[in-house]
């Protein structure tokens, strides 16, 4: 790759495009596809192969102004208590629709906040998960961890049930930083919640880190970026705060005239990322880092990086299953999205039906066109003959893709034999070069988060 490329096109980093965590991206599933439709598509699952498993816990004690997450507060147990009673419900509905009790590969929990659960509550949620599935061979047992919120009996609990990492969130230190987004935490309280885990032998750690953030300078972002690197973290993953108070009414707490432009939402990230190559991590797509022993970093180097709801994966399960309020699935055939509203989710596992709302079929065009996506955003290059895997219409399609790649990013691109490969080390246009291979783009009149 180029690294002494030019300085970067402000303007085509503010364009407003999707995350492509998936493709199509959520706001295009619909209705049409329901709960008919995710039975038949788990049924026809191969009972051996093993699946991805994510479960959401959509519940918070505090509800941080940055946050778009689906997620409602809760100050007691109770919530959590009928939440885990709907799930049982759930599990039992998903596992009769599937053809045996399947394997598991990689299983997290996210939310909200899953170390909100008491030890009891952490105890039941693994209960009733096996019930329903094998989780005797999965290889890794995630957890979202909120240093705020953990203590030595649930991190007890979390190693009784198999956790094999974890995630931290901390986005900021500075204590101006902190106020402006709701989320006040201490690096005390977030080296204590790494030390216990490591204690426990839990020694796979990630750390979530927010460029863009109100009040963020670069100055202040080194700070928090070397108390996060004396966590020594095996992987970090560095979003960029997306601004949809539209979308997320709590952001309307956000001082808007305390953020960062563009430009400086570029200087911050670049800063972060030298910082990160500096002390030995090697960048993984377009926003995670990781040690060179770490999982991510192996399937990196190998071309077998994947792109899901949690941002980069190792995990190459053709099927992920997800359990709660508002979790997509991804299967072979298509998306399946529950109810987004926990009052219609519970409704729907009560009356005994599945809570699919919403969903999406693939098409083979979009099987090639979320390939190509993928590839883009994990390895900063695509292979359209790869992708479009001997079909003549869906090559000429991609090439269409390709070329307008080009016309749109002129210099940030470069097409060579049947490659389309980013120019730029960071890959910061990563995701305006998927905007094109994007045939749902035009529709949406939703207006995403930026591009960088
Ligand atoms: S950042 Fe975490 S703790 Fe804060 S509202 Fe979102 S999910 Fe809850």
């Amino acid at each position: 790759m180029n690294h002494a490329s030019p300085s970067p096109q402000p303007r085509l980093l503010d364009a407003r495009v999707p995350r492509y965590t998936s493709y199509p991206p959520a706001n295009h599933f619909s209705a049409a596809t329901g709960a008919a439709a995710y039975a038949g598509w788990l049924a026809a699952l191969p009972p051996a192969e093993p699946v991805s498993l994510y479960v959401h816990i959509p519940f918070c004690r505090r509800l941080c102004h940055f946050c778009a997450c689906r997620t409602q507060g809760t100050a007691t147990a109770r919530p959590i208590d009928r939440y885990l009673d709907h799930l049982a419900m759930e599990v039992a509905l998903v596992a009769q629709a599937l053809p045996g009790k399947m394997p598991v590969s990689q299983l997290h929990l996210g939310g909200g906040t899953p170390t909100l659960l008491t030890p009891a509550q952490t105890a039941r949620l693994f209960a009733i998960l096996a019930e329903g599935f094998d989780l005797s061979v999965a290889a890794e047992i995630a957890v979202e961890l909120d240093p705020t919120e953990i203590d030595a009996a649930r991190l007890d609990a979390l190693v009784a049930a198999g956790v094999t990492r974890a995630s931290l969130g901390i986005q900021d230190f500075e204590p101006r930083v902190q106020e402006a987004i709701g989320r006040p935490q201490s690096l005390q309280q977030t080296r204590e919640a790494a030390d216990g885990l490591r204690a426990r032998g839990i020694a796979s750690l990630n750390a979530d880190v927010l460029y863009g953030l109100p009040y963020q300078t670069t100055a202040s972002l080194h700070r928090t970026l070397d108390s996060v690197l004396a966590l020594e973290p095996d992987r970090l993953a560095l979003f960029g705060y997306a601004h949809v108070p539209w979308a997320a009414r709590r952001q309307r707490l956000i001082p808007t005239e305390a953020l960062p432009d563009g430009p400086a939402r570029q200087r911050l990230f670049e800063a972060a990322r030298r910082h990160f190559l500096g002390q030995g991590y090697r960048q993984i797509g377009i926003d995670h880092f990781a040690r060179a022993h770490d999982g991510l970093s192996q399937a990196a180097i190998a071309g077998r990086l994947h792109r899901n709801f949690q941002g980069y994966t190792t995990d190459a399960a053709a099927a992920l299953i997800s359990l709660g309020a508002s979790a997509i699935s991804k299967l072979p055939q298509g998306y399946a999205q529950n109810a987004a509203d926990t009052a219609g989710w519970q409704a729907a596992v009560s009356a005994g039906r599945l809570p699919t709302a919403r969903g999406h079929a693939f098409s083979a065009e979009d099987l090639a066109r979320a390939r190509a996506i993928e590839r883009l955003l994990c390895d900063f290059r695509v292979d359209l003959d790869a992708v479009a895997g001997g079909h003549a219409g869906l090559r000429a399609r991609l090439a269409e893709a390709a070329d307008q790649a080009v016309a749109r990013l002129g210099a940030e691109v470069e097409m060579t034999g049947s490659v389309l490969r980013l120019t730029r080390a960071s890959g910061i246009y990563a995701r305006c070069a998927a905007a094109a291979f994007d045939a749902y783009l035009a529709e949406g009149a939703v207006p995403y988060s930026l591009a960088l």
